[in-house]
């Protein structure tokens, strides 16, 4: 699954070529009448958590999740792409350039007067990448409202119903973090176990978790690879290590040197990364 900094990215690559701009050709599939976008401008790109939306001037609006698989390609008008066109889900063209989405998990063209009473969109909490900082006391009143007690974690950091923006990466990498003190890349003197229960965690501990996922996605949009130890803002990338615990089973831990351990957790069996040494559980 794209974090909320990747699908950022992603759109803005996608509104320097779209907005202002009008289409040649459309086509989404599933959506009867989609060629008939021709003609119409992109009016806006934009990244609202983990979903992209395209509006169109015709009071139109494609939602696009990318799934695990989704991926857009950029082509000249007319040149070879790289898969079959068959298996195309959306294609968006200008006299410039031809953008073709594949493998998306869930695509939908959705009247702009609907949108606010539209589910997935409106369902969304507080989107962590947004230019103005989310109410933190709105995102622990979501997480203690939609969850139960009982709930790990690392399932309450994904629920994009708390907050918008957190992926699978950087679910491992904050509960190992902790909260964010002074500087959102050095890991707290203890982290917190993804499958600690939502009752057992301090409100402020939650807090500052999401804090600090807020700055982790800031940093990580400039294009180059995530890391969560350093601020690629402010320096080159680090020589030894770009994450904390993800993907590192049975290395050794960067803050005790016990082993990294693998699990996999809630009803989506998300894989998990944790340091059984340095996480409160
Ligand atoms: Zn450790």
């Amino acid at each position: 699954m794209p974090e909320g900094d990747t699908v950022y990215k992603v759109a803005q690559v996608i509104s320097k070529e779209l907005e202002g701009r009008s289409l040649t050709c459309c086509m989404i599939r599933g959506v009867y009448g989609s060629e008939r976008l021709a003609g119409s401008i992109v009016t806006d790109v934009k990244a609202v958590g983990k979903h992209m939306l395209v509006s169109f001037d015709r009071d139109l609006e494609l939602r696009v999740h990318l799934g695990m698989k989704g991926s857009w390609h950029r082509y000249k008008p007319g040149s070879r792409w790289k898969k079959p066109r068959s298996t195309a889900a959306v294609v968006l063209s200008t006299e410039k350039t031809e953008l073709v989405l594949f493998n998306a998990l869930d695509i939908e063209l959705i009247p702009t007067p609907q949108k606010k009473w539209h589910r997935q969109i409106q369902g969304l909490g507080p989107d962590l990448l947004s230019h103005q900082e989310p109410d933190w006391d709105d995102v622990i009143k979501r997480a203690y409202k939609l969850r139960k007690a009982r709930d790990e974690l690392g399932e309450i950091l994904l629920d994009q119903r708390i907050a918008a923006g957190i992926g699978n990466v950087y679910k491992s990498e904050l509960a190992f973090l902790g909260p964010m003190e002074e500087d959102a890349f050095k890991p707290a003197k203890r982290g917190y176990s993804p499958f600690l229960p939502l009752k057992e965690i301090p409100l402020d501990v939650l807090e500052g978790i999401y804090r600090r996922a807020r700055v982790l996605l800031q940093a990580n949009l400039g294009g180059w690879f995530r890391t969560t130890t350093i601020d690629r803002r402010k320096a080159p990338a680090p020589k030894e290590g770009i994450v904390f615990v993800y993907g590192r089973t049975a290395e050794s831990c960067r803050r005790c040197e016990a082993k990294i351990q693998m699990g996999f957790q809630g009803l989506q069996n998300r894989v998990t990364y944790w340091c059984e040494g340095c996480q409160i559980k």
